[in-house]
C-alpha cells in the first residue's frame, strides 16, 4: 500500500492524493493549482496515472483548489463515482462551471491578444513553457513515470486553452455521489471511508478511509482543510482520536491567528476609517466561505452599532450563489447560526447590499458615491473582477485593500502584504499608493495551535506502537517556511513525521 502526493505538496494549491493498494486506486482531491506561473503550468503536466485506472474519487471541499482538476480528469477518462457532502457537490457544481467559463474567457482574449500584438503573445508564450519546462523538471525529479509522459508532444500544447469545457462539468456532477457525515461508505474493493465535518466551508469534510489488506485494517485520516473552532456559521471540525497515517494540512504552521475580538476590531476600524476619509475598501476574498463570513461579521457590526452603514457592492456572482446555496443547507450551520436564523431571519444577508450581475454593472461601481465597501473575489488577487477594482484603487490614499484569507506564496496579494511599492498589475507597473491591512482573525484554517491541538488527540494517552497511535503523520497543503515550522512541534507530541515532494510516493507500513 503507498501514498502518492500529487499536489498540495509542499504548496497550498493543487491538492491530488493518490491511494494505491493491493487492489484499488482511490484519490483523494483533484485541485488546481493556482498562484504563480509557476505554479499553475503544474495544471498542464500530465496526470500521475491513468484516469481510467482510478476506482474512485472522494473530495473534501469545494474549493477550486480542491476540486479544480475534477473535470480535466473525467476528460482524460475517469469514470468512477465521486463521493462527498451534499454541500459540497452543490458548490463544486458552481465552482466548476465559473472555472470552465473563466479558462475559456481566458483562452479568447489570449487569442484576441495574440491577433493584435503577436510579438508579445510569443513572448508570452515563451514564458508559458518555461514555467511549464520547470514543472516537468520538478515532476521528473520524483516519478520516472511522468517522465515517460513528458516526452509525449501533446505537452507542448496551446498554454492558453481551457483544460476543460462545461460539457466535462456536467459530464462531472453527473458522478458525484453526495454522503452524509459520519456514516460508513465502501469506497472501492476493500478500502471503506467516513466523512467528517472539517468545519473549513459549507459541506467541508475531513475523510477517514480504512484499508483491508491480508486481514488487518489500515486507518488513513486526511484532514483535508481544517477549519477553527467557534467560527460563525458553520460547525466546529470533529475531533478524530485514532489512525495509522494521518495526512494533515500546514498552511498555518508557525503562525496564530489574532482572537476573533481583535479581527472585529480591526475590521470595524477600517470600516470607520473608510467613512471618514470618504473613501472605498476593497475586500480582496474567496467566494465561498471568507465572503459569506465576512458579510455576516459586517451585519452583526452594524446591528451593534459598532460601524456605520456604508452602501455594500457584492461583485462577485459566484459568491452570491454560495451565499444562496448555504441559506439552502442550514443543516450544517452551527447552533448560534441557527438560533440567529430563527430571531433575524437571515444572518447571511446585509442590509441594501448591491449585488452586481454582470461586469457592466461591476465596472459602474467606481462611479459610486464614496463612501462604499466592496467584496469581490477572488481572494488571492490571482484573478477575477477584483483585479479590475484593484486597478481603479491601488494608488488611490483614500482606499484601503483588506485581507482577509491567506495570500500563497509568490501571489500579488502577498507581495501587497510585504508591503511593496509598486506592483505589475494587468501588465502595467503602478505604484502602491492605497492602504494595505490584514485580518488574520476570520481565516478558516486552523492556526499552528489548533493544528496541534487537532493533531495532538491522536497521540493522546498512547505511546508509540499503541493501536491508533499514528505511525506517520504526512504534513501537506503547506509553503515550505510553514512546514518546517510546524515539523519540530508535530514531532514533539512524540509522532513521526514526513513533508513530501511533489509526486512524491511513500509506502505506507
Ligand atoms: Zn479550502
Amino acid at each position: 500500500m503507498e501514498l502518492r502526493f500529487l499536489g498540495g505538496a509542499s504548496t497550498v494549491t493543487g491538492s491530488q492524493y493518490l491511494l494505491v493498494t493491493d487492489r484499488a486506486k482511490v484519490l483523494v482531491d483533484c485541485g488546481m493549482f493556482q498562484g504563480s506561473p509557476n505554479e499553475s503550468a503544474r495544471n498542464r503536466v500530465p496526470f500521475a496515472f491513468d484516469p481510467k485506472e482510478i476506482d474512485a474519487l472522494i473530495l473534501t471541499h469545494a474549493h477550486l483548489d480542491h476540486c479544480g482538476l475534477i473535470p480535466h480528469l473525467v476528460a482524460e477518462g475517469f469514470k468512477g463515482p465521486i463521493f462527498a457532502t451534499k454541500g459540497t457537490l452543490e458548490l463544486a457544481n458552481l465552482v466548476l462551471i465559473d472555472s470552465a467559463k473563466l479558462q475559456q474567457e481566458f483562452a479568447d482574449r489570449t487569442a484576441r491578444r495574440a491577433r493584435r500584438d503577436p510579438a508579445r503573445a510569443a513572448r508570452d508564450e515563451r514564458r508559458g513553457h518555461k514555467a511549464l519546462d520547470a514543472a516537468l523538471a520538478a515532476a521528473e525529479g520524483t516519478d520516472p513515470e511522468a517522465l515517460l509522459r513528458a516526452q509525449t508532444p501533446h505537452v507542448h500544447l496551446d498554454m492558453g486553452a481551457p483544460l476543460y469545457l462545461e460539457a466535462d462539468v456536467v459530464r462531472t456532477m453527473a458522478l458525484f455521489k453526495p454522503l452524509a457525515y459520519s456514516a460508513e461508505f465502501a469506497v472501492a474493493s476493500g478500502i471503506r471511508g467516513t466523512l467528517f465535518d472539517a468545519g473549513h466551508i459549507l459541506g467541508s469534510a475531513m475523510i477517514r478511509l480504512t484499508v483491508r489488506e491480508g486481514g488487518t485494517d489500515t486507518t488513513i485520516v486526511f484532514s483535508g482543510d481544517l477549519g477553527r473552532n467557534d467560527t460563525p456559521i458553520i460547525r466546529d471540525p470533529t475531533a478524530l482520536t485514532a489512525a495509522d497515517h494521518i495526512v494533515v494540512e500546514s498552511t498555518y504552521g508557525g503562525r496564530e491567528h489574532e482572537p476573533e475580538t481583535e479581527a472585529l476590531r480591526v475590521l470595524s476600524e477600517t470600516v470607520r476609517l473608510v467613512a471618514e476619509r470618504k473613501g472605498v475598501m476593497l475586500v480582496p476574498s474567496f467566494a465561498i466561505g471568507r465572503t459569506q463570513e465576512v458579510v455576516f461579521q459586517l451585519d452583526r457590526l452594524i446591528e451593534s452599532g459598532a460601524i456605520p452603514h456604508l452602501p455594500l457592492y457584492l461583485d462577485s456572482p459566484m459568491a452570491s450563489k454560495a451565499t444562496e446555496i448555504y441559506r439552502h443547507h442550514a443543516e450544517y450551520f452551527d447552533d448560534e447560526t441557527k438560533a440567529l436564523l430563527a430571531r433575524t431571519g437571515d444572518p447571511l444577508d446585509y442590509p441594501g447590499a448591491v449585488v452586481t450581475s454582470d461586469v457592466e454593472a461591476s465596472k459602474k461601481i467606481r462611479d459610486a458615491p464614496r463612501p462604499y465597501l466592496i467584496v469581490a473575489s477572488n481572494g488571492m488577487l490571482t484573478g477575477g473582477r477584483v483585479l479590475y477594482h484593484l486597478r481603479d484603487l491601488i494608488d488611490d490614499p483614500s482606499a484601503v485593500i483588506l485581507f482577509v484569507g491567506y495570500q500563497g506564496q509568490g501571489t500579488l496579494g502577498s507581495h501587497l502584504q510585504q508591503g511593496v511599492k509598486t506592483v505589475t498589475l494587468m501588465g502595467e507597473s503602478r505604484e502602491v499608493r492605497c492602504t494595505i491591512r490584514s485580518i488574520s482573525g476570520f481565516s478558516a484554517h486552523a492556526d499552528e495551535s489548533e493544528l496541534l491541538a487537532w493533531i495532538g488527540r491522536f497521540a493522546k494517552g498512547k505511546k508509540a506502537g499503541d493501536p491508533g497511535f499514528p505511525r506517520t503523520v504526512f504534513i501537506v497543503h503547506g509553503d515550505p517556511e510553514a512546514q518546517r515550522a510546524l515539523e519540530p512541534k508535530i514531532r514533539a507530541l512524540g509522532l513521526t513525521t514526513k513533508v513530501p515532494a511533489w509526486r512524491e510516493v511513500v509506502p505506507l507500513r
